[in-house]
């Protein structure tokens, strides 16, 4: 996938300044509003200090099937990404070259995803600090200690397997098979990936899984046992959670409905 004597055989669509582009790919509105839930979720990840840099990245497929998808260029800050600077690319397949105007991790994980798993609609990837110290410890778990971090009992995949940066198809495709069924994935000593069959779905989920991790990390820092709930308790909790996603959507129009006020040019 990465030779580099082949020519590049991917098609990077630049959108209009604003509003639904012309030359967008046939999804007309809908695409639009993709690009303006993804940057809504760039914007406010910036406002929540997740951003690693100009590093890290979220893509969303166009189709619930797969295949094209949205992402964040390479080396941007999260803070300033509009709807129409997010580049429109294809799910790589194995004779494809790394576009230039993507970084080398985003097209080793995310596309690798985006071509293998197309249940993975909507695929978040950062270093958050507290999902990030957790996924440092021996024991990683995600322990139900609260109802927002029983929401994830029995849920996270974790990846014990960190190699180096993920800048190749192989590692891509092992991170899509250490996820499996889940849609978290706390990747060891690295960070944490969330997937979603929508923005709002994958943004609430990371949202949530951070305070957890925060909590449980903050928990760990006292020095006192920590007391864990039964898995009765937690299984229960964590069912209670499952609204078919009518809370992550409340949620996710608040958070527009915000940026909407304060800063609109995510938008455009
Ligand atoms: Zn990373």
């Amino acid at each position: 996938m990465n030779a580099p004597d082949q020519a590049v055989d991917v098609r990077v669509e630049p959108a209009a300044a604003s509003g639904p582009p012309a030359a967008d790919t046939g999804q007309g509105a809908d695409s639009w509003a993709l690009r303006v839930d993804l940057a809504a979720a760039f914007r406010m990840a910036a406002r929540l200090g997740w951003q690693e840099a100009v590093a890290n990245h979220f893509s969303v497929a166009l189709r619930r099937a797969g295949g094209e998808f949205l992402i964040n260029p390479r080396w941007r800050s999260f803070a300033s990404l509009r709807a129409s600077d997010l580049l429109l690319l294809p799910a790589p397949g194995p004779a494809d070259t790394i576009p230039p105007e993507i970084d080398r991790t985003a097209w080793a994980i995310h596309g690798t995803m985006h071509a293998q798993l197309p249940r993975a609609r909507c695929i978040l990837h950062v270093h958050p600090t507290y999902a990030t110290v957790l996924s440092c410890l021996r024991d990683a778990t995600l322990r139900p200690i609260d109802q927002t971090s029983a929401r994830f009992f029995r849920r996270v995949a974790i990846d014990r397997d960190y190699g180096g940066m993920a800048d190749n198809a192989a590692e891509g495709l092992r991170l899509t098979r250490a996820l499996g069924d889940r849609n978290v994935l706390l990747m060891g000593n690295h960070g944490v990936l969330v997937v979603g069959d929508t923005v709002a779905e994958a943004f609430d989920a990371l949202y949530h899984v951070e305070r957890a991790c925060q909590t449980l990390v903050l928990a760990y820092s006292t020095g006192q046992p920590v007391v864990t709930l039964s898995d009765e308790v937690a299984e229960s909790t964590a069912r209670c959670w499952e609204d078919g996603g009518a809370f992550a959507r409340a949620h996710f129009a608040a958070i527009k409905q915000r940026l909407d006020i304060e800063e609109p040019g995510y938008a455009h």
